[in-house]
Protein backbone atom coordinates (compact mmCIF):
# COMPACT_ATOMS: atom_id res chain seq x y z
CA UNK A 1 0.00 0.00 0.00
CA UNK A 2 1.46 3.76 -0.87
CA UNK A 3 2.27 5.76 2.00
CA UNK A 4 0.11 8.85 1.47
CA UNK A 5 0.97 12.54 3.10
CA UNK A 6 -1.98 13.75 5.63
CA UNK A 7 -3.68 16.37 4.56
CA UNK A 8 -5.86 18.84 7.21
CA UNK A 9 -7.15 21.49 5.14
CA UNK A 10 -9.52 24.50 7.17
CA UNK A 11 -12.53 25.25 5.26
CA UNK A 12 -13.45 29.20 6.48
CA UNK A 13 -16.31 29.23 5.03
CA UNK A 14 -17.85 33.38 4.62
CA UNK A 15 -16.06 34.02 7.41
CA UNK A 16 -13.22 36.42 7.96
CA UNK A 17 -12.03 39.80 5.94
CA UNK A 18 -8.71 39.76 4.74
CA UNK A 19 -7.50 41.56 7.45
CA UNK A 20 -8.67 38.97 10.24
CA UNK A 21 -7.19 36.41 7.58
CA UNK A 22 -3.89 37.68 7.78
CA UNK A 23 -3.86 37.49 11.57
CA UNK A 24 -5.26 34.16 11.47
CA UNK A 25 -2.38 32.47 9.37
CA UNK A 26 0.27 34.12 11.31
CA UNK A 27 -1.11 33.02 14.16
CA UNK A 28 -1.72 29.52 12.54
CA UNK A 29 2.40 29.79 11.37
CA UNK A 30 3.58 30.34 14.68
CA UNK A 31 1.77 28.10 16.80
CA UNK A 32 3.01 25.42 14.59
CA UNK A 33 6.28 26.88 14.10
CA UNK A 34 6.43 26.82 17.91
CA UNK A 35 5.46 22.67 18.06
CA UNK A 36 8.28 22.06 15.24
CA UNK A 37 5.37 20.78 12.82
CA UNK A 38 6.70 18.93 9.73
CA UNK A 39 5.12 20.25 6.85
CA UNK A 40 6.56 17.30 5.11
CA UNK A 41 4.51 14.55 7.34
CA UNK A 42 1.04 16.30 7.65
CA UNK A 43 0.01 19.40 5.42
CA UNK A 44 -1.36 22.25 6.22
CA UNK A 45 -3.58 23.89 4.26
CA UNK A 46 -6.22 26.91 4.95
CA UNK A 47 -8.81 27.39 2.33
CA UNK A 48 -10.03 31.24 2.91
CA UNK A 49 -13.33 33.22 1.14
CA UNK A 50 -11.98 34.53 -2.07
CA UNK A 51 -11.48 38.11 -0.63
CA UNK A 52 -9.04 36.95 1.40
CA UNK A 53 -6.28 34.66 -0.99
CA UNK A 54 -4.45 37.84 -2.40
CA UNK A 55 -3.75 38.58 1.38
CA UNK A 56 -2.67 35.19 2.26
CA UNK A 57 -0.65 35.01 -0.67
CA UNK A 58 1.59 37.86 0.09
CA UNK A 59 1.85 36.86 3.63
CA UNK A 60 2.78 32.99 3.10
CA UNK A 61 5.04 34.09 0.05
CA UNK A 62 6.76 37.36 2.20
CA UNK A 63 6.96 34.70 5.30
CA UNK A 64 7.96 31.95 3.40
CA UNK A 65 5.34 29.99 5.03
CA UNK A 66 5.04 26.26 4.62
CA UNK A 67 0.97 26.50 4.88
CA UNK A 68 -0.37 26.19 1.87
CA UNK A 69 -3.84 27.54 0.66
CA UNK A 70 -6.67 27.43 -1.85
CA UNK A 71 -10.20 28.54 -2.50
CA UNK A 72 -13.77 27.20 -1.67
CA UNK A 73 -15.16 27.60 -5.68
CA UNK A 74 -14.08 28.07 -8.81
CA UNK A 75 -16.32 28.60 -12.20
CA UNK A 76 -16.70 25.77 -14.57
CA UNK A 77 -15.76 28.31 -17.49
CA UNK A 78 -12.21 29.81 -18.04
CA UNK A 79 -13.46 33.45 -18.82
CA UNK A 80 -16.27 35.74 -20.34
CA UNK A 81 -19.55 37.41 -19.66
CA UNK A 82 -19.97 35.05 -15.98
CA UNK A 83 -20.63 38.09 -13.33
CA UNK A 84 -19.28 37.08 -10.19
CA UNK A 85 -17.61 33.91 -11.24
CA UNK A 86 -13.87 33.49 -10.30
CA UNK A 87 -11.92 31.49 -12.96
CA UNK A 88 -9.54 28.32 -12.22
CA UNK A 89 -6.68 30.67 -13.79
CA UNK A 90 -7.34 33.29 -11.53
CA UNK A 91 -7.08 31.24 -8.84
CA UNK A 92 -3.91 29.83 -10.09
CA UNK A 93 -2.03 33.10 -10.45
CA UNK A 94 -3.07 33.85 -6.83
CA UNK A 95 -0.53 30.56 -5.66
CA UNK A 96 -3.61 28.39 -4.57
CA UNK A 97 -2.48 24.76 -4.35
CA UNK A 98 -6.21 22.99 -4.05
CA UNK A 99 -9.79 24.18 -4.89
CA UNK A 100 -12.78 22.78 -2.99
CA UNK A 101 -15.43 21.52 -5.45
CA UNK A 102 -19.00 20.14 -4.23
CA UNK A 103 -19.31 21.36 -0.87
CA UNK A 104 -22.23 20.22 0.21
CA UNK A 105 -23.33 23.70 0.92
CA UNK A 106 -22.91 24.36 -2.93
CA UNK A 107 -25.00 21.43 -3.73
CA UNK A 108 -27.86 22.06 -1.57
CA UNK A 109 -28.25 26.77 -1.73
CA UNK A 110 -26.77 26.52 -5.57
CA UNK A 111 -28.14 23.32 -6.36
CA UNK A 112 -24.85 22.59 -8.13
CA UNK A 113 -25.06 18.79 -9.73
CA UNK A 114 -22.46 16.03 -9.97
CA UNK A 115 -21.63 17.28 -13.43
CA UNK A 116 -21.08 21.02 -12.61
CA UNK A 117 -18.68 19.54 -9.68
CA UNK A 118 -17.06 17.27 -12.52
CA UNK A 119 -16.82 20.16 -14.58
CA UNK A 120 -14.63 22.83 -11.89
CA UNK A 121 -13.05 19.40 -10.51
CA UNK A 122 -11.67 18.90 -14.53
CA UNK A 123 -11.53 23.21 -14.33
CA UNK A 124 -8.71 23.50 -11.33
CA UNK A 125 -6.67 20.29 -12.00
CA UNK A 126 -5.97 21.47 -15.94
CA UNK A 127 -5.04 25.23 -14.09
CA UNK A 128 -2.70 23.05 -12.08
CA UNK A 129 -4.44 22.94 -9.16
CA UNK A 130 -5.76 20.01 -7.17
CA UNK A 131 -9.37 19.34 -6.34
CA UNK A 132 -10.95 19.00 -3.31
CA UNK A 133 -13.60 17.00 -4.24
CA UNK A 134 -16.32 16.59 -1.82
CA UNK A 135 -19.46 13.64 -1.06
CA UNK A 136 -21.37 12.79 1.65
CA UNK A 137 -25.21 11.83 2.50
CA UNK A 138 -27.99 13.78 4.20
CA UNK A 139 -29.62 12.28 7.36
CA UNK A 140 -32.61 10.93 5.65
CA UNK A 141 -30.30 8.82 3.21
CA UNK A 142 -28.15 7.59 6.12
CA UNK A 143 -31.25 6.99 8.20
CA UNK A 144 -32.42 4.44 5.06
CA UNK A 145 -28.90 3.04 5.72
CA UNK A 146 -28.15 4.73 1.87
CA UNK A 147 -25.01 5.90 2.47
CA UNK A 148 -22.62 3.58 0.98
CA UNK A 149 -24.55 4.07 -2.90
CA UNK A 150 -25.09 7.67 -2.22
CA UNK A 151 -21.61 8.58 -1.73
CA UNK A 152 -20.04 6.01 -4.38
CA UNK A 153 -22.85 7.45 -7.14
CA UNK A 154 -21.44 10.85 -6.60
CA UNK A 155 -17.91 9.98 -6.82
CA UNK A 156 -18.64 8.35 -9.87
CA UNK A 157 -20.24 11.40 -11.49
CA UNK A 158 -17.57 13.95 -10.05
CA UNK A 159 -14.69 11.92 -11.19
CA UNK A 160 -15.76 11.32 -14.51
CA UNK A 161 -13.62 11.41 -17.48
CA UNK A 162 -10.25 11.42 -15.06
CA UNK A 163 -7.38 9.41 -15.93
CA UNK A 164 -6.19 7.28 -13.50
CA UNK A 165 -3.29 8.89 -13.32
CA UNK A 166 -5.00 11.90 -12.14
CA UNK A 167 -7.00 10.21 -10.26
CA UNK A 168 -4.07 9.48 -8.24
CA UNK A 169 -3.39 13.14 -7.09
CA UNK A 170 -6.92 14.18 -6.33
CA UNK A 171 -8.40 14.22 -3.07
CA UNK A 172 -11.89 13.57 -1.98
CA UNK A 173 -13.33 14.74 1.48
CA UNK A 174 -16.17 12.80 2.27
CA UNK A 175 -18.89 14.52 4.69
CA UNK A 176 -21.78 13.40 5.78
CA UNK A 177 -24.20 16.58 5.74
CA UNK A 178 -25.57 15.52 9.31
CA UNK A 179 -22.16 15.98 10.82
CA UNK A 180 -21.35 19.34 8.99
CA UNK A 181 -21.36 22.08 11.39
CA UNK A 182 -23.95 20.12 14.05
CA UNK A 183 -21.14 19.05 16.45
CA UNK A 184 -22.40 15.51 15.51
CA UNK A 185 -19.53 13.66 14.56
CA UNK A 186 -19.22 10.26 12.99
CA UNK A 187 -17.71 7.48 14.71
CA UNK A 188 -14.00 6.55 13.38
CA UNK A 189 -16.03 3.33 12.16
CA UNK A 190 -18.42 5.27 10.05
CA UNK A 191 -15.99 7.44 9.00
CA UNK A 192 -13.54 4.29 8.02
CA UNK A 193 -16.42 2.38 6.35
CA UNK A 194 -17.52 5.24 3.99
CA UNK A 195 -13.82 6.00 2.66
CA UNK A 196 -12.77 2.65 2.47
CA UNK A 197 -15.81 2.41 0.19
CA UNK A 198 -14.62 4.97 -1.87
CA UNK A 199 -11.19 3.61 -2.47
CA UNK A 200 -12.48 -0.08 -3.28
CA UNK A 201 -14.54 2.04 -5.82
CA UNK A 202 -11.76 3.79 -7.24
CA UNK A 203 -9.82 0.63 -7.59
CA UNK A 204 -12.02 -1.20 -9.32
CA UNK A 205 -12.59 1.84 -11.58
CA UNK A 206 -8.89 3.22 -11.98
CA UNK A 207 -7.04 0.13 -10.50
CA UNK A 208 -4.76 0.21 -7.89
CA UNK A 209 -2.20 3.05 -8.62
CA UNK A 210 -5.02 5.32 -8.65
CA UNK A 211 -6.85 4.10 -5.34
CA UNK A 212 -3.46 3.70 -3.31
CA UNK A 213 -2.89 7.38 -4.16
CA UNK A 214 -5.76 9.22 -3.85
CA UNK A 215 -6.61 10.68 -0.73
CA UNK A 216 -9.81 10.83 1.20
CA UNK A 217 -10.73 13.40 3.95
CA UNK A 218 -13.22 12.73 6.50
CA UNK A 219 -15.22 15.85 7.14
CA UNK A 220 -18.19 16.77 9.80
CA UNK A 221 -17.43 18.33 12.91
CA UNK A 222 -13.88 17.73 13.33
CA UNK A 223 -11.61 19.01 16.35
CA UNK A 224 -8.21 18.42 18.26
CA UNK A 225 -10.14 16.34 20.73
CA UNK A 226 -11.66 14.00 18.18
CA UNK A 227 -8.95 13.74 15.47
CA UNK A 228 -6.76 11.34 16.94
CA UNK A 229 -9.36 8.00 16.49
CA UNK A 230 -10.59 9.28 13.29
CA UNK A 231 -7.11 8.99 11.79
CA UNK A 232 -6.31 5.79 13.42
CA UNK A 233 -8.29 4.32 10.29
CA UNK A 234 -6.59 3.10 7.63
CA UNK A 235 -8.63 5.06 4.58
CA UNK A 236 -8.65 7.89 6.30
CA UNK A 237 -5.55 10.44 5.05
CA UNK A 238 -6.76 13.97 6.95
CA UNK A 239 -9.58 16.16 7.64
CA UNK A 240 -11.73 19.01 6.08
CA UNK A 241 -12.38 21.58 8.92
CA UNK A 242 -14.70 23.78 8.87
CA UNK A 243 -15.71 25.69 12.84
CA UNK A 244 -12.44 24.72 14.45
CA UNK A 245 -10.08 25.61 11.33
CA UNK A 246 -11.42 29.70 12.29
CA UNK A 247 -8.64 29.15 15.91
CA UNK A 248 -5.70 29.01 15.23
CA UNK A 249 -4.76 27.12 18.18
CA UNK A 250 -7.56 24.24 17.83
CA UNK A 251 -6.52 23.93 13.78
CA UNK A 252 -2.40 23.61 15.18
CA UNK A 253 -3.94 21.04 17.26
CA UNK A 254 -5.84 19.23 14.83
CA UNK A 255 -3.07 19.28 12.14
CA UNK A 256 -0.81 17.96 15.27
CA UNK A 257 -3.06 14.79 15.66
CA UNK A 258 -0.32 12.45 16.20
C1 LIG B 1 -17.19 21.65 6.42
O1 LIG B 1 -17.87 22.63 6.24
O2 LIG B 1 -16.59 21.14 5.47
C2 LIG B 1 -17.12 21.09 7.76
C3 LIG B 1 -16.64 19.89 7.90
O3 LIG B 1 -17.59 21.87 8.80
P1 LIG B 1 -17.48 21.57 10.38
O4 LIG B 1 -16.08 21.07 10.64
O5 LIG B 1 -17.76 22.86 11.04
O6 LIG B 1 -18.48 20.50 10.67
Amino acid sequence: MASRTPLMAGNWKMNLNHQEAVVLVQKLAWTLEDKKHDHEQVEVVVVPPFTDLRSVQTLVDGDRLKIKYGAQDVSVHESGAYTGEISSGMLAKLGCSYVVVGHSERREYHAETDAVVNAKAHQALGAGMVPIVCVGEGLEVRKAGEHVPHTLAQVDGSLAGFTAEQVAGLVVAYEPVWAIGTGEVATPDDAQEVCAAIRDRVREVHGDAAADGLRVLYGGSVKAANVAGIMEKPDVDGALVGGASLQAEEFAGICRFR
